[in-house]
């Protein structure tokens, strides 16, 4: 799609009040930032917030893949010697409680060499801009997505648009396009274009090995069809091609190869009870299959209400 410039569209003023970032880890050019764009998440606005953000003990799910994010959002890393890559960043305020995360793993968080996102949502991108502050790491998303973070306003043809809140710009994010591969090291993440949540959703994909024995990982994009009131999944202008995005979103999990399913949100995929039965627990090779079914019955079920309802 078209990455138009919207940049001098007003934003609309969703916050009073300063966020509050406080970390010695996050330097002050980012909280000044932050504070900027007047954001809190408080409990009013946004009143899942505090239980996604509840800190959360990071765990190795397995080889060099670990769960670094909160209890409510994720965020990887995934290591090599030559230098770690990160996906998603959670909210604002979750960066301080993923850097103590990497720190208690023993990692260094100037390790981190490329940033990934699911989507440009500001609960999984919202603290990518003090994660890059903090490691000096490129930021790599979808064509789509890409713009959204380095704005850090919300995507004009987001079904949630209306709804969705601004985030701290990120600066100097790259593109990739879907079918391509981020390299580092050793490490390969292949992006998968699986929008309708967002118009730029993204799965990435990658192979983690231990001694002989090596899995397939899918870190699988929200696909739940939420909107701002009065937008329509089938039938609107704005983002024409939401319900060919989804389908091709779901196609593809039915037929991706897949061990360890990952959701940006854990518990869409029933993470921590899997976590009981770790690390065995994590691997499920019909996870994929179950996540894209129940994508196409929520999004038949949204289908139906718009038909019933006419809204
Ligand atoms: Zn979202």
């Amino acid at each position: 799609m078209p990455n138009v410039d919207r940049s001098s569209r007003p934003a609309r003023v969703l916050f009073a009040g300063a966020l509050a970032v406080a970390s010695l880890s996050v330097p002050a050019t980012v909280r000044a930032q932050s504070a900027a764009l007047t954001m809190a998440y408080d409990s009013a606005r946004c009143p899942s917030c505090a239980e996604w953000n509840a800190p959360q003990a990071p765990l190795r799910l397995f080889a060099n893949t670990y769960y670094v994010g909160t209890h409510g959002l994720t965020a990887l890393l995934i290591t090599s010697p030559e230098g770690h890559i990160l996906i998603d960043g959670g909210l604002p305020n979750s960066a301080p409680l993923i850097l103590k995360n990497i720190a208690a793993l023993g990692f260094n968080a100037r390790d981190i060499k490329i940033i990934l996102n699911s989507h440009a949502h500001y609960d999984h991108a919202g603290g990518i801009a003090a994660l890059q502050e903090v490691s000096g790491a490129r930021v790599i998303a979808s064509a789509a997505s890409a713009p959204v973070i380095a704005r850090g306003l919300p995507d004009h043809d987001d079904p949630q648009h209306g709804i969705a809140f601004p985030m701290p710009p990120v600066r100097n994010v790259d593109v990739l396009a879907a079918g391509e591969v981020v390299r580092l090291g050793p490490l390969s993440f292949t992006l998968h274009a699986t929008g309708g949540h967002t118009p730029g959703g993204s799965t990435w994909t990658w192979r983690a090995c231990e001694g002989a024995r090596c899995l397939d990982f899918v870190y699988a994009d929200s696909q739940s069809p939420i909107s701002e009131d009065g937008f329509r999944f089938s039938d609107n202008t704005r983002y024409p091609t939401a319900l060919a995005d989804f389908e091709r979103g779901h196609a593809l999990l039915e037929r991706i190869s897949c061990d360890i399913l990952i959701t940006p949100h854990p518990a869409a995929s029933s993470l921590w009870e899997r976590a009981r039965a770790a690390p065995e627990g994590f691997v499920d090779r019909d996870a994929c299959k179950r996540y894209a079914a129940a994508a196409r019955r929520a999004l038949r079920a949204r289908l139906e209400r718009e038909r019933i309802h006419d809204r």
